[in-house]
């Protein structure tokens, strides 16, 4: 859309174009498939490979802890409900309450089948801590699952000190680091994590394809049944453009991360600024830590949803929860989570802004804030 500015990079974000470009040959001449003996077929199998170690080493993870998915949904959904049907004797589950539904929804499904799960709250600055965390963990607990980062807030969870707890009770790790990978740091090595979940959608790849990190030595039950496909995991002919696609953009990602973090970090500022200068009142939800770009800012007497759709028809896309939730209007399950108040909660929007963001859109973005809010 000519003159459109995209804000909302947390519900998805475009592909880039050396992703689109690495992706194209698979898509025409290269449509061998990769489980076949044939020569025709060496070339995907070494794309897929390669891909696959890519992708491996920007988590600091060794490549056969890589298993190809759909995305966030299917990696979330395969561990908790693999995890829970694992084990007859022990099996309850902690996660928290201001988790994607993916993993939320995934949750009930295993509560209907009489798996008990807790749900632990976070912190009014959308942070679940070690400390509440060891209030409900007990030595039948098998999984905790904890987000990397909130989708709605940003802010990025003690991630080592939850592991640590988890594992002291024998338990599992995982965790939905969707909003995370591609942004910053993440060694699954040093902060000990047993499950991962990525969607490639979130950090300039395509839509429909991620992965899941599973630690080596932890036997997850196969998601899908059939062929030998990811280690005999997850059965389906490999989708080797969207895999290619995923690994370029993750790179490239990886790459320019302290860069991007920068350029990010200087766009935030931008925006508060120029809406402190006009006398706008507001806060920001999400503590001091939070993903670069990501801001989930409270502007108290006004309405979120009339701000969405004011900016729409100044050609701005920004959000008032998640992406799921855009149907929605209830105060989103995050916002309760955090305890927010309810007057605060009605006038929150996120704006998730990305690397293609430019100075000049924030100004646009902050100025139609403006405009609409005085
Ligand atoms: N988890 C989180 C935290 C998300 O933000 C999302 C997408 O909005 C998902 C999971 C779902 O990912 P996907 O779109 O790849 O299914």
């Amino acid at each position: 859309m000519d003159g459109h500015i995209y804000a909302d990079n947390a519900a998805t974000s475009r592909l880039d174009k050396c992703a689109f470009d690495a992706m194209l040959p698979w898509l025409s001449g290269e449509y061998g498939n990769a489980s076949q003996p044939y020569s025709f077929a060496r070339k995907p199998k070494k794309a897929l490979a390669e891909a696959r170690e890519t992708i491996a080493k920007c988590i600091n993870a060794q490549p056969d802890e890589i298993i190809f998915t759909s995305g966030g949904t299917e990696s979330d959904n395969w561990v908790i409900k693999e995890s829970a049907l694992a084990d007859l004797e022990r099996r309850a589950m902690i996660t928290s309450s201001f988790e994607h539904h993916a993993v939320l929804h995934s949750c009930m499904a295993i509560e209907r089948l009489e798996y008990p799960v807790a749900y632990v709250s976070p912190t009014m600055e959308g942070v679940v801590t070690a400390e509440a965390l060891k209030t409900l963990i007990t030595d039948s607990t098998r999984l905790v699952s904890v987000m990397f980062a909130n989708n709605e807030l940003g802010s990025i969870q003690p991630i080592k000190e939850l592991c640590q707890v988890a594992h002291a009770h024998g338990a599992y790790f995982h965790t939905d680091a969707v909003q995370a990978v591609g942004h910053i740091d993440i060694d699954v090595r040093d902060l000990e994590i047993d499950f991962l979940s990525s969607s490639a959608h979130k950090f300039n790849g395509p839509k429909g394809i991620g992965f899941l990190y599973v630690r080596k030595g932890i036997n997850l039950s196969p998601y899908a049944d059939g062929g030998a496909q990811e280690f005999g995991k997850r059965a389906g002919t490999e989708n080797i453009a969207s895999i290619v696609g995923m690994a370029t953009a993750l790179k490239a990602n990886c790459d320019a991360i302290r860069e991007n973090d920068v350029h990010l970090r200087m766009l935030e500022r931008e925006l508060i600024d120029r809406l402190n200068a006009a006398g706008i009142l507001f806060t920001r939800n999400g503590g001091s830590n939070t993903l670069p770009g990501l801001m989930s800012l409270s502007f108290p007497g006004k309405s979120g949803e009339v701000i969405l759709h004011r900016l729409d028809l100044m050609g701005i896309s920004i959000s008032t929860g998640s992406a799921c939730d855009s149907k929605n209007t209830e105060i989103s399950h995050v916002l309760k989570a955090i305890k927010l108040d309810e007057e605060l909660a009605l006038g929150t929007v996120r704006i998730s802004l990305g690397k293609n963001n430019t100075q000049e859109e924030v100004a646009q973005i902050a100025n139609a804030l403006i405009k609409v809010i005085k």
